[in-house]
């Protein structure tokens, strides 16, 4: 455009940092100058100019997307642009109105039964009807989450801490009275209905029995991780390693071929071990969980099963898992017991929470079982549909992104739990007229309605031929992939995790990563690194963007010669007199 048409808008104008990212990418058609602002705003031909840029390169991003879990098939502006002009804002508890009546809470539960329903967790009753908490408690809450799954988790495990970790929430008696006498020295005073936070003791007996420890795979989400730090739980490598000797043995106790270079100094895992195909080794979750739970321990244990695991898609066989820890934690008394916040009074609690981080599969996973039982979809003979949700009466809370299978223009997701795991903070903010139970303040109303709208456009019908075509797309890819392999007669390292929507190969050439938005991990194989890429197989994936794919696969140089040997850079220093606490993911299980 020439500069003559912008008359009020002179070059020098425009905010230019001198950050070192110029380009957006190595190759793409756009760069951070196309979008530069100024203090004067732009002239109209100069934003015309930047959101022209900007509609051809997503458009064209999305039309090869294959790389990372997100649906791009939306059909959600016909019925809810309008409301991009409105402020529809769920703040505080979606079950309790609230005076923010500019909301959608409306919506946002007709979306929680829905998935409760889904979940076969039970519905919350009448409110009117007069119910005590015993009609209440084994009933589900939950709400629509502003963040993804992230939100969900570090909620959830938050709702953990705080109930393992022998936290009560109660009325406080004195709310009122206070209030009243602080008026009387000359200011007004608030009467917020006060709950109060406790904390019960532990005993003598067992100093651990409020500090609970975290398990988690190795395939997990580093959303997990996060909330490790934000929430500072400990996990089972932190306590144990160094103080005690592993109860895992090597081999034995370990996958099949689980290399011990993973082993740290002292002979732990850092994390649970995974099997090959990225789910948990149930054997070697039992064991440490019985350790650490058992006699001269007592800690109360957490566990976060993956459902659909970010880079193999894999699935923990939660019922499994649950089946052979329940005995083991009645064993150790740990199945129920006694919070204690008074001489004689207490709360009876379980000393575990069964965490599922369902991002992805919690959403489709219930179709692929109904396609399954309905013979629509076959199943070797050996095959157990590896159940995750309320159906199994140990399990506290699950969460799930929207914006993943379902497909949703940003992130959002649902978490749930039951309401006799709930623990709320103290706060009842008057001014929203609502608990605040959530994690966030303002909570996003818009998610609420991107998911009422896509669930009643689908039926049951509809999102079960939608799983079975991501499956069969999976399939697809993988032949196609295969049949590349030999044609290039050249191992591509396909791997594929039975019922998964991910395939993984050979690391593409950074053209072909950046056209198909392909995410990446390095794994270490017979002691060589070995560099990755995944696609996803959602909704909008279909034969034809597989095909291009394929094409571009198969031209010279793309899959660029790797060099096993080449060691992860790293920095030498390892302090001497801090301890190692936890793996923080920088690269792989979706990061990058
Ligand atoms: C994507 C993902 C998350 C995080 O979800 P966001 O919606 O990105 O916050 C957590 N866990 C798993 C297994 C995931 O794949």
């Amino acid at each position: 455009m020439s500069g003559n048409k912008k008359p009020d808008l002179k070059k020098e104008d425009l905010i230019k940092s001198p950050r070192a990212i110029k380009k957006h990418y190595e190759n793409s058609p756009i760069n951070d100058d196309d979008f530069r602002l100024s203090p004067k705003g732009l002239t109209p031909e100069e934003r015309a100019e930047a959101l022209d840029k900007f509609q051809d390169y997503e458009k064209q991003q999305k039309q090869f997307f294959l790389g990372y879990q997100a649906n791009q098939k939306l059909n959600y502006s016909k019925t809810l642009s309008q409301y991009l002009d409105y402020h529809i804002n769920n703040i505080g508890d979606p079950f309790v109105e609230g005076n923010f009546t500019v909301n959608s809470k409306m919506m946002e539960r007709a979306v929680l039964d829905y998935f409760a329903v889904l979940w076969n967790a039970k519905l919350r009753p009448d409110p009117k009807a007069t119910l005590s908490y015993e009609d209440w408690k084994d009933s589900y809450w939950g709400y629509v989450v502003s963040m993804g799954c992230t939100e969900g988790n570090v909620y959830g495990l938050w709702n953990a801490r705080d109930y393992l970790g022998g936290k009560i929430l109660l009325v406080d008696p004195k709310a009122e009275v206070a209030a009243r006498k602080a008026s009387l020295d000359g200011v007004a005073a608030p009467i917020n209905q006060h709950g109060m936070y406790y904390q019960a003791k532990a005993s003598k007996e067992n100093p651990n029995a409020y500090s609970p420890v975290a398990f988690y795979s190795q395939d997990t989400h580093y959303s997990i991780v996060k909330a490790m730090r934000v929430l500072s739980i400990h996990t089972f490598n932190e306590i144990g390693s160094g103080k005690f000797e592993c109860p895992l043995k090597y081999p034995e106790d370990y996958p099949p071929n689980y290399s011990k270079h993973y082993l740290d100094d002292n002979g732990w895992p850092l994390e649970v071990p995974s099997n090959e195909d990225g789910s948990i080794h149930i054997p070697a979750l039992v064991k440490l969980i019985d350790f650490f739970s058992g006699p001269g321990m007592g800690y109360p244990v957490m566990v976060c099963f993956n459902y659909g695991t970010t880079f193999k898609g894999a699935y923990d066989n939660v019922k499994e898992a649950v089946d052979k820890l329940v005995p083991i934690l009645k064993k150790n008394n740990m199945y129920t017991r006694k919070v204690y916040y008074d001489d004689k009074k207490f709360d009876i609690r379980n000393g575990f929470w069964f965490h599922v981080d369902g991002a992805l599969g919690a959403a489709y996973m219930p179709f692929i079982e109904m396609a399954v039982q309905s013979k629509q979809l076959a199943m070797p003979l050996d095959f157990s549909f590896p159940i995750f949700d309320f159906r199994i009466k140990e399990i506290h809370s699950i969460a799930m992104s929207g914006h993943k299978w379902i497909g949703a223009p940003w992130p959002c997701g649902i978490y749930m739990t039951k309401v006799k795991y709930q623990l709320q903070p103290p706060d009842d903010p008057m001014y929203i007229g609502s608990p605040d139970t959530t994690f966030a303040g303002s909570r996003n109303g818009f998610s609420s309605m991107i998911l009422w709208d896509y669930l009643s456009r689908n039926s049951y019908k509809d999102l079960i031929k939608k799983a079975i075509q991501t499956e069969e797309m999976a399939a697809y890819a993988k032949t196609q992939l295969e049949k590349l392999q030999e044609k290039l007669k050249t191992d591509l390292w396909i791997e594929y995790t039975p019922l998964s929507l991910t395939i993984r190969f050979k690391k593409a050439n950074p053209g072909i990563v950046f056209k198909y938005s392909l995410s990446g991990e390095d794994l270490y194989v017979n002691d060589q690194k070995r560099s990755y890429s995944h696609i996803f197989m959602m909704e909008h994936v279909d034969r034809k963007k597989i095909d291009s794919l394929i094409e571009d696969l198969s031209k010279p140089g793309a899959f660029p010669p790797q060099s096993p040997k080449k060691q992860v850079q790293s920095f030498e220093y390892e302090p001497q007199h801090a301890k190692r606490i936890l793996y923080v993911p920088k690269t792989g299980r979706g990061f990058k």
